[in-house]
């Protein structure tokens, strides 16, 4: 059986383990031949070839530096890419297809950035012989016989012109100093500067500072610079994150309108709602987190979803998940009559030239609330409110009550893990350590964790507190749809079982449904004017949402998920007229 081993540099310690304790428990080592070694770098190096999965090290390692796992049988060829002996491994790539949007669906450290990476050229494959990166005639060699060869073909003949826009937008800081209006200047190959800026709401952000913009600002210069170029095949990684909603589906519908006969579009998205929204094909990728990734057949978005809800690649005989997530089609019974903890009356507080309001509303013990509403319209202060950070102006907030807060921006400083877990790790080791996979991180400093990890300490740290009240603000951001969906499941569970309520901000819809009981409502105008309503119930919540937004949600007839219609459609206007927005 074809096996891969993997040693992670930054956990092995030989000086901390008593001198290669693995390389001195490995049965083959022990016989003669050197199937543990000791790298250039002084790190232990295995022999995938000699090695006989016998697990001995990956158990001993003191500090849980190996893992050993056994290759899926079709598996057959050499990885396309492989960072180096001992590291990740990808498997396969997905296939950009001229006219069509095709999504890229899977958990982080799977290889989605190094696939998307090697097809935009930004990253020259090696064939898995990490010494030398491969030619193109390799390449076409590899994929022969499927659509990828066509592909490679292209690019070896100088036919395939990509932009990008990667991940991580909160670098362009760093690599621009200039205004908006510079940026996209500069990157203006088609003439559409004004067109793309008021499609994404940046006519009023033209002369401001790159340096000063918020994050959702930030996303949205980088997306209109990226499809600002003359390109044939765009690529989005992660386009939602940071923006609300209603700019999710802004930018959504601008991605469509780029693929054409001669352009291909790839997305890389962890909001269900969206890529099932943008992409007409999904490409699945499975495997072992840090380990190896591959990546299905396309399957159609509806299909793909479902598949991946389901957690069971049928085709692949792959089981990523045990169980299957479903959602409901009607609206959660929701029994009122528990005691109120947390009630607010008239409330108002100004800010600046920003102005906040609530009217009357209430919480109530052991219920789960998500709160929804643009960037910009006062839902962080509402909780700081909530949360005696600061108080109102006018109007009456009861105090009753103690409140753990998660803001939406993570500080990161140098202290360690371990000791901001300290609560967590003393008590709730099955309840958030081991389901949020935190023990690996014990000895990191905060600065040195990657945006996913952080988030995910910040939840655990906020949930380990003793309160009546905890308040989320944006949990999913950074986190793939596999962490959001397990997130939902640790909130859901640590409410129930302490009879405690938390309010969640965010802007995945179907992590807002998924999780909600009850919805509030932030309506007004950004940056001016803020209005709170509700909490209401799912229906009520999600129909005052909608008709916001224009916009009206059917169910999928399999999963039960919800899918946004097309505005215009025949769905779009049945509902619209029936008032039945969310549920139908
Ligand atoms: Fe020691 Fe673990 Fe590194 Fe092997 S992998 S040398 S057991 S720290
Ligand atoms: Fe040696 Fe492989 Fe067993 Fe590890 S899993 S001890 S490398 S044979």
């Amino acid at each position: 059986m074809k096996r891969i081993a993997i040693v992670d540099k930054d956990k092995c310690n030989p000086a901390g383990c008593g001198n290669y304790l693995c390389a001195k428990l490995c049965p083959i080592n022990r016989e003669g031949t050197d199937c543990i070694f000791v790298g250039d770098d002084k790190k232990a190096k295995i022999d995938e070839a000699l090695c006989i999965g016998c697990g001995i090290c990956v158990h001993r390692c003191p500090f849980g530096a190996i893992e050993i796992i056994n290759l899926p049988e079709e598996l057959k060829k050499n990885p396309i890419h492989r960072y180096g002996q001992n590291e990740f491994a990808l498997y396969s790539l997905p296939t950009p297809i001229f006219g069509k949007v095709v999504g890229i669906l899977g958990v982080n450290g799977i290889g989605k950035s190094t696939a998307i990476k090697i097809i935009a050229g930004v990253l020259k494959p090696n064939l898995g012989n990490f010494d030398s990166e491969a030619t193109f005639q390799e390449l076409v060699q590899y994929f022969k016989g499927t659509e990828a060869q066509n592909f490679f073909e292209a690019v070896r003949d100088g036919k395939i012109v990509p932009a990008y826009k990667p991940q991580a937008v909160d670098a362009i800081p760093k690599q621009f100093a200039g205004t908006v209006r510079e940026l996209l200047t500069k990157a203006d190959q088609k003439q559409k500067l004004a067109e793309m800026s008021a499609a994404l709401d940046l006519t009023k952000l033209l002369d401001h500072n790159i340096e000063h913009i918020s994050g959702g600002e930030l996303q949205r210069v980088a997306i209109a610079a990226t499809a600002l170029k003359r390109a044939n095949l765009y690529i989005f990684d992660e386009p939602a994150s940071y923006l609300d909603i209603k700019q999710r589906f802004k930018v959504s519908d601008l991605i469509k309108s780029l693929a054409d006969e001669n352009t291909a579009v790839l997305v890389i998205e962890h909001d269900l709602i969206i890529l099932d929204y943008v992409a007409d094909l999904v490409h699945l990728m499975y495997g072992k987190e840090g380990v190896f990734g591959v990546v299905s057949l396309p399957k159609t978005a509806r299909v793909g979803i479902n598949v991946f809800l389901s957690g069971h690649l049928k085709e692949e005989n792959i089981r990523f998940r045990d169980h299957e997530i479903r959602f409901g089609s009607k609206p959660p019974d929701h029994k009122e009559g528990k005691a109120a903890i947390s009630a607010w009356r008239d409330v108002s507080k100004k800010l600046g030239n920003f102005t906040l309001a609530a009217a009357q509303g209430a919480i109530n013990q052991n219920e789960i609330i998500g709160v929804l509403g643009e960037n910009g319209i006062g839902k962080t202060s509402f909780v700081k409110l909530l949360a005696k950070v600061m108080d109102p102006d006018f109007g009456v907030i009861d105090e009753k009550i103690v409140v753990a807060y998660k803001p939406q921006y993570l500080q990161p400083n140098e202290e360690l893990v371990m000791t901001v877990l300290h609560d967590a790790i003393t008590k709730y080791e099955a309840q958030l350590i081991k389901p949020l996979n935190l023990k690996g991180l014990f000895t990191k400093q905060l600065n040195h964790l990657s945006g996913g990890e952080l988030q995910r300490v910040a939840i655990a740290n906020c949930l380990s507190q003793k309160a009546d009240l905890y308040l989320l603000d944006e949990p999913s951001a950074y986190l793939d749809v596999e962490q959001r969906l397990l997130v939902s499941r640790i909130i859901h569970d640590i409410m129930e079982l302490r009879g405690t309520s938390c309010v969640i901000i965010d802007h995945d819809l179907l992590f807002v449904d998924y999780i909600s009981k009850k919805i509030m409502v932030f309506d007004g105008e950004p940056a001016v004017r803020g209005n709170v309503h509700g909490p209401f119930n799912m229906q009520d919540g999600m129909n005052k949402f909608l008709t916001m937004l224009n916009m009206t949600f059917r169910r999928d007839h399999e999963s039960n998920r919800p899918r946004a219609n097309k505005p215009g459609s025949q769905m779009d206007r049945v509902q619209k007229a029936g008032k039945k927005l969310y549920y139908i």
